[in-house]
C-alpha cells in the first residue's frame, strides 16, 4: 500500500529527526500558522519533493492576520507548489479568554480575513485545511458555499449533527486526530461522521497526553476508529487515502 497520508500536520514544527522519519514512512500534508511558518514549508518542500503543503494564517492566531497580504503574495507565487490553502478557519479558543466587546470585534475580523482567503482559494482553485469548531462553522460554510469551493477538509472538527450533515451533504471531508485514542468525549463526537468522508491527521507535534503528535500515531488513530465503527482498520486506511487523495489531488 501507499504511504498513508497525513492530512494535517504542522511539519514545521517538528524535530529535523521526526521529519526526516515522517517523510521517509508517510505522505504529509504540511500546514502553515503564518508568514514564517509559510516560508519555512516552502524551504521544506524543497528539501522534501515528497512533502505536500498548504500556506495560510492559523484562525487562532489573531496577532499573525496582519500577515495577510505576505502570505496571500507566497500563495500566489507558489500556487503550483500548493496542495491547499491552511490552516485557515475561524477563531475559536482564543476567544473564549477574550471580554464580550473583543470577542466580535476579532471574530468580525476573523470572517474577513476567512472571506479573503475563501476568495483566493476560489481564484486559483485550491483545496481548504480548515479549523473550525461549532456553531460558528455555519457562517464558514456561507463562505465555501458562496465561492463554490469543492475541495475541503475540516480537520479535527467538533460540532452539531446538522453541521456534519451540511459537510457530507456539500461532498466535504472531516479528519480525525488521535486524539480519540483516549477522549471519550471526542469518540463520541467522531460515530457522528459518516464513515466515507473520514481522513486521518496528527496536527503533529500537538501532545496527546504529553506524547508528541507525529504522523505514526495514525495508525492507532486508525485503529480506535475502527473499534467505534466496528469495521476493519483496512477500511478506514482506504477511505481516508481515497478521500486525501480527492481533496489534495496528490498523484
Ligand atoms: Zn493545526
Amino acid at each position: 500500500m501507499a504511504k498513508i497520508i497525513d492530512n494535517h500536520c504542522h511539519f514545521e514544527q517538528l524535530t529535523k529527526r521526526e521529519q526526516k522519519q515522517a517523510i521517509a514512512n508517510y505522505q504529509v500534508v504540511g500546514v502553515a500558522s503564518d508568514y514564517q511558518s509559510s516560508l519555512q514549508l516552502l524551504a521544506l518542500k524543497k528539501e522534501y519533493n515528497d512533502l505536500s503543503i498548504c500556506l495560510g494564517i492559523h484562525p487562532e492566531r489573531i496577532n499573525n492576520y496582519t500577515d495577510f497580504l505576505m502570505v496571500a503574495e507566497l500563495i500566489e507565487t507558489h500556487c503550483h507548489q500548493l496542495v491547499g490553502i491552511g490552516e485557515i478557519g475561524l477563531p475559536y479558543f482564543s476567544l473564549l479568554k477574550m471580554s464580550r466587546a473583543e470577542q466580535v470585534r476579532f471574530s468580525q475580523q476573523g470572517l474577513i480575513l476567512f472571506e479573503k482567503f475563501v476568495k483566493l482559494a476560489a481564484k486559483l482553485d485550491q483545496a481548504l485545511n480548515l479549523h473550525c469548531v461549532g456553531d460558528d462553522t455555519w457562517q464558514a460554510i456561507s463562505y465555501l458555499e458562496r465561492y463554490r469551493i469543492k475541495n475541503v477538509l475540516f480537520h479535527w472538527f467538533a460540532g452539531s449533527h446538522e453541521l456534519i450533515a451540511a459537510i457530507y451533504e456539500k461532498g466535504w471531508f472531516i479528519s480525525v486526530s488521535p486524539e480519540v485514542i483516549t477522549n471519550i468525549k471526542y469518540q463520541n463526537q467522531v460515530k457522528m461522521i459518516p464513515k466515507e468522508i473520514l481522513c486521518l491527521e496528527s496536527d503533529g507535534p500537538w501532545l496527546y497526553q504529553g506524547q508528541r503528535g507525529i504522523p505514526e500515531m495514525m495508525i492507532a488513530t486508525a485503529q480506535k476508529i475502527a473499534l467505534l465503527f466496528n469495521c476493519s482498520l483496512s477500511e478506514i486506511l482506504q477511505t481516508s487515502q481515497r478521500n486525501a487523495h480527492q481533496i489534495w489531488r496528490i498523484k
